[in-house]
């Protein structure tokens, strides 16, 4: 029986490293896949993970049909026994809606891996279908960890060092002519400090102006 089956977690807790090692169990089974991905950090059309693990993957742009993709590639007499799909959460409502024909119409396996919110705590539109339709879900068991040790279930995004609440969605890479392009990068924390926007240079800065207090170093 074919399934639509979402994997989710934060960042860094191993999700493109699942996809990787799902392609690698299926293929190594005999079966033939398709992998693709979605402005993967590593650059258009490849499947990478933070282990340095990758592999090419056909890009999905706002214009892919993943029906007619099946249609074309079956008509052709190629074989699929599944997709995997990377970064779902950037993916289009109807094209979620699109895998899940493709598994209904055509017994393909539907692997789909993303996290579900975004750095403002609101779900992306592509895992929010995914909730709602998928056969299966599963949350990622390798846990990202706040720098304050517990769980981390939130992403920041930081802009020029300072977290942010507000902003586009989904934010690309380079500001193009600007002169100065603005450096956003993301940190997962736990619900606390995501409420809180203690990030980990937050953290220690207040912890170093703390013990430079005149009392708390004399304190034994
Ligand atoms: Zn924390």
């Amino acid at each position: 029986m074919a399934e639509l089956v979402f994997f989710s977690g934060t960042m860094d807790s191993g999700k493109s490293t699942l996809a990787l090692q799902t392609h690698h169990n299926h293929s190594s089974a005999g079966r033939r896949g398709l992998v693709f991905t979605r402005k993967d950090r590593a650059g258009e059309a490849t499947l990478s993970s933070r282990l340095g693990l990758q592999a090419s993957a056909i890009e999905v742009t706002p214009e892919t049909n993943f029906l007619r993709l099946m249609t074309q590639a079956l008509s052709k007499g190629e074989t699929v026994d599944y997709l995997i799909c990377d970064e779902a959460q950037f993916y289009e409502v109807e094209q979620i809606d699109q895998l899940a024909r493709v598994v209904d119409d055509f017994g393909i396996d539907v692997f789909t891996f993303g996290i579900t919110t975004d750095f403002r705590t609101a779900l992306f539109p592509g895992a929010q279908r995914l909730l709602e339709i998928a056969d299966r879900m599963n949350i990622l068991q390798v846990e990202a960890l706040c720098w304050c040790g517990k769980k981390a279930t939130h992403q920041a995004r930081i802009v020029n060092g300072v977290m942010v609440t507000e902003g586009e969605q989904v934010v690309v890479g380079d500001a193009g002519t600007n002169a100065k392009p603005d450096e956003v990068v993301y940190e997962v924390l736990c619900r606390k400090h995501h409420m809180r926007k203690v990030t980990s240079k937050k953290a220690k800065q207040e912890h170093m102006s703390k013990s430079a207090l005149p009392f708390e170093d004399s304190i034994g």
